[in-house]
């Protein structure tokens, strides 16, 4: 398989912002990480596919060892799942192996995870490659291994649904439909998370499609802690964090990049809020957030969003050019790192999510949806242009959308077969 046959296929990274994996894989370099952490609370995909996948997984590492010229693979999978490892093991070759990671937050941190394995750390606004790696996720590379287009999304819905479950379903499927599948929720008022616990979105509305990237579907009471947090307006978390702080420094002394040796210190960014002041070095450090939340869902004993002051700062060091100044290679590691893991039990007791059932058995669901809403960008990069028009036929798997010459995006495939019913920012085929 050639990277061009890859970009046919659609493939973006499924794990995360959906980068395009043919532009990811045109890289040289020696390791190929496979992560399957899934460290987000509640969500089972990647460990499901490890186990009942891994036939195509393995065709896919091959594939992307060959094009990335790696030496080697390691897949990444969470130390307490013996029996996905247990079964993986006798089918791997010499030079893919497992590596078993710590059962803590994040550890599918793409940062945290290059440094649990390699113990090199990725430079401050580095890439993998930096320190000869490429990191893939699981469903990414199972889908390489399939050779198909991307036309189904792997996902779990878990929290307050009466069967909580990993199923794969068309594209372009509400998470209305997705939720139903699981048995629908067990509450009546209720929110959405998108994406998990930690790092998800609120959903605004019970018709958002599925999309290429979407892992988990996480519904809640709509009087949770976690719904109400995602909820809350940026004047209001300014205006508590301006008074409240006491800087007690937890938050930057559990932040997984800080403990990395990265020059981002969460409390320094909550002082500068507080005081109204700020310098280059503060604002330049916020670059260096990876979002990851855990400063603002667990550390903070205030229950203050220090993640969210660093999200705003963002800008103001993107527009100033700000970038680290030291010297990547004197980075070291935090002493006290591998004692400040969070663990996944905690995290869940603190996030009040031990009240539902941490399972999602992988399930077959027939379901032949009427309609489905493909998004013309579900991916990194530009939106895709529409390759149809309102009244074409399309059979499942026909290209619908494709990136402009020489823009970074992603081919967008029909999800089911009928007829394309109407085409804006989206795609609409009736079946
Ligand atoms: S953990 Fe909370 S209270 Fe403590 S320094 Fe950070 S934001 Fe302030
Ligand atoms: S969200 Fe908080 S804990 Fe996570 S990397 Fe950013 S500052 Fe650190």
């Amino acid at each position: 398989m050639t990277l061009d046959r890859i970009a046919e296929l659609g493939i973006v990274g499924a794990g995360g912002a959906g980068f395009p994996t043919s532009v990811k894989l045109n890289t040289q370099v020696p390791q190929l990480l496979v992560n399957g952490a899934e460290c987000e609370p509640l969500l089972h995909k990647d460990k499901e596919l490890l186990m009942h996948h891994a036939d195509d997984m393995l065709r896919g590492i091959r594939i992307s060892m060959n094009l990335a010229g790696c030496t080697e693979a390691v897949i990444g999978i969470k130390n307490k799942y013996h029996g996905v490892m247990d079964a993986i093991q006798p089918k791997l070759p010499a030079d893919v192996r497992i590596f078993p990671l710590p059962d803590s937050y994040p550890s599918g941190d793409e940062f945290v995870m290059v440094n649990d394995i390699t113990k090199r750390i990725i430079p401050p606004g580095g890439l993998p490659k930096d320190v000869g790696c490429v990191v893939m996720n699981v469903e990414t590379l199972m889908n390489i291994g399939l050779d198909k287009p991307v036309t189904h999304k792997y996902l779990t819905v878990a929290g307050a649904v009466a069967d909580p479950i990993t199923l794969s379903v068309p594209i372009g499927v509400t998470i209305g439909e997705v939720i139903e599948m699981a048995g629908g929720a067990t509450v009546s008022d209720f929110g959405v998370l998108l994406g998990g616990a930690m790092m998800g979105t609120v959903a605004q509305s019970l018709d958002q499609p599925v999309t290429k990237t979407l892992g988990g579907i996480i519904v809640l009471p709509s009087d949770h802690s976690l719904i109400k947090r995602y909820k809350m307006p940026w004047a209001e978390i300014h205006q508590i964090g301006k008074s409240a702080c006491d800087q007690c420094r937890f938050c930057t002394d559990l932040c997984p990049r800080y403990l990395l040796g990265h020059p981002i210190e969460p409390h320094a960014a909550m002082r500068a809020l507080m005081f109204g002041t700020s310098n280059e070095q503060l604002v330049a450090a916020t670059l260096y957030c990876c979002e990851c939340n855990l400063c603002s869902l667990f550390s903070c004993p205030e229950d203050l969003d220090p993640k969210n002051v660093c999200v705003q700062g963002k800008p103001a060091a993107r527009e100033q050019g700000l970038k680290f100044k030291g010297d990547p290679s004197e980075i070291e590691t935090h002493p006290m790192k591998d004692y400040r893991r969070v663990s996944t039990k905690r995290l869940i007791l603190k996030l009040g999510l031990d009240n539902f059932r941490n399972v999602g058995p992988l399930t077959k669901v027939d379901f032949k949806p009427s309609k489905v809403v493909l998004p013309l960008k579900q991916h990194t990069g530009a939106p895709a242009i529409a390759a149809v028009k309102v009244g074409d036929k399309v059979k499942v798997g026909d290209l619908i959308g494709k990136p402009a010459e020489k823009a970074l995006g992603a081919r967008i495939h029909a999800s089911i077969s009928g007829t394309v019913s109407a085409v804006n920012s989206s795609v609409t085929i009736t079946a």
